[in-house]
């Protein structure tokens, strides 16, 4: 790598670079780390272009870290929902209330990294973007352009991190990164690289192999385990009666349906009114639908015309609209 084409790289960076509201342009004073930060943690499993109403939406509603601090479990929850895995938005409760018991986001990614919900990636981001810390911040996109520059079909973690900190000799290490992250997500992308236009192109191994989409090698993926449970529908004057998930766990204190554990095998004996599918991260879920009359454990009687106030996971609002769209009351 030579400085050459870090230079070429920061080049096509300031004339390309994507405005997005958790972002400062290059060269400008660096971003706010409650920005970066959440940004982050909101990206780690959904889309930017999902990202960006709802981040714009979050800041809009609590604009500091110190803000989101002071707000309640459920409020953010509900804010929360349909952004997936609601783990990471407990630990975005959890984190928020130690940065402002702190006073504020530390500085370098080693203190970043012990705070809840902050990864080795995201907290080499973070500082690396807010704080100008000469630290590689590596996430799927970035590996995969280093793996081609390098021609590597295998790549280890620290080799991809020590050709990004090369990158980062005598250069903003934020901008190289946030112009890394663009350049996967824009150029180098899984699937038919754009190496035309490419700034990288005359120092990388694999356009000039002619096997560019052979680096990274994919990884073969284990099939997802299925399993089956049953989520309960009780209704009564117009209303559906919701639970509140324990704490802990998959959709942890989420709304949701009461209903069974979910198991490797369906139910015996059910009757059930319809059923939907849903994939998380480690499985799939086939939940059945049972109708009852008397609501189970304790909850709340919510109107069917104000559902969203309740910040059902995507999960439960798949069943809620599949049972609510059979007689079309939702219209009514
Ligand atoms: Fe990726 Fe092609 Fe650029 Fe190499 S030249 S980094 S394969 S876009």
């Amino acid at each position: 790598m030579t400085a050459n084409a870090a230079e070429r790289l920061i080049q096509h960076y300031v004339d390309n670079f994507r405005r997005l509201p958790w972002r400062a342009p290059p060269g400008s004073q660096p971003p706010d780390p409650y920005r970066v930060w959440l940004s982050e943690i909101m990206l780690q499993q959904t889309t930017v272009a999902t990202v960006t109403p709802r981040f714009e939406r979050f800041v809009g509603r609590w604009p500091t870290v110190q803000a989101l601090a002071a707000a309640s479990d459920e409020d953010i929850l509900s804010e929360w929902a349909g952004l997936g895995y609601y783990a990471r938005a407990r630990n975005l409760i959890a984190c928020a209330r130690e940065v402002a018991r702190r006073g504020g986001f530390p500085s370098t990614a080693a203190e970043l990294r012990v705070l809840p919900g902050v990864g080795a990636y995201t907290s080499a981001a973070i500082a690396a973007i807010a704080f100008g810390e000469r630290v590689p911040a590596v996430d799927t996109n970035v590996r995969r352009v280093i793996a081609r520059l390098e021609a590597l079909a295998r790549p280890g973690r620290s080799a991809i991190e020590q050709r990004l900190f090369e990158m980062m000799h005598g250069q903003r290490p934020g901008d190289v990164v946030q112009a890394m992250m663009d350049l996967g997500a824009t150029v180098c992308r899984p699937a038919k690289p754009r190496c035309e236009i490419c700034p990288l192109a005359p120092d990388c191994a694999a356009f000039a192999s002619g096997a560019r989409e052979a680096f990274p090698a994919r990884r073969v993926k284990a099939p997802r385990p299925q399993r089956h449970g049953l989520a309960y529908w009780t209704e009564r004057a117009g209303c559906v009666w919701l639970v509140r998930r324990p704490a802990k766990g998959l959709l942890g204190g989420m709304a949701a349906l009461p209903g069974s554990e979910w198991g490797d095998s369906r139910s015996a004996g059910v009757n059930p009114a319809g059923s939907i599918r849903h994939v998380f991260t480690h499985f799939s879920l086939e939940l059945q639908l049972v109708v009852k009359t008397e609501p189970e454990g304790e909850g709340w009687w919510q109107p069917f015309g104000d559902l969203d106030a309740a910040g059902l996971p995507t999960l439960y609002r798949k069943a809620a609209d599949l049972m609510l769209g059979r007689d079309d009351r939702l219209a009514a």
